[in-house]
């Protein structure tokens, strides 16, 4: 098995960490939307890879970010740390929920530095990935980041 294919493998297991449909939110639906167009700015010259993401504060404000890239790559930013920094950067503070949406048909998690950035303000949210043909998968973001390191250890 190539390293690609077991990659997916690995990937396909952990679908089985997926909050199941039942109970699902109709805010949901409005967290996707504000992703999907946050997407539309995306600055993705590079890779052609647009992201788009949207945090649901605790006070029921949505605060969007795409995927900002740079010529250096390096100091490219992710549409979800985008989104949550304008959050905070505003005065938010407590999230309950956060969307991610890219045209993928495998859809697209967060990377592992916006996993450790989302456990930091958000903790245990709800993470629910879309892409634009109507495709969602919901997990917490336990799921995603097992045994993360955070303040309880400092
Ligand atoms: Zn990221």
């Amino acid at each position: 098995m190539s390293e690609r294919d077991e990659r997916r493998e690995a990937r396909n297991n952990a679908r089985s960490d997926a909050i199941d449909d039942a109970h699902y939110d109709a805010h949901y639906d409005t967290l996707i939307a504000a992703a999907r167009m946050a997407r539309e700015h995306a600055h993705a010259p590079y890779s052609n890879f647009r992201v788009g993401a949207a945090v649901r504060a605790k006070s029921g404000r949505i605060f969007t970010g795409c995927n900002v890239e740079n010529a250096t790559y390096g100091l490219t930013l992710c549409a979800e740390r985008v989104a949550i920094f304008k959050a905070i950067s505003e005065g938010e503070r407590g999230f309950d929920a956060v969307a991610v949406v890219a045209d993928t048909d495998a859809l697209t998690p967060p990377c592992g530095s916006c996993r450790q950035i989302l456990w930091e303000f958000c903790g245990d949210a709800e993470v629910i990935l879309a892409n634009l043909n109507g495709k969602v998968e919901r997990y917490r973001m336990s799921a995603l980041l097992p045994k993360p390191f955070d303040q309880s250890f400092l």
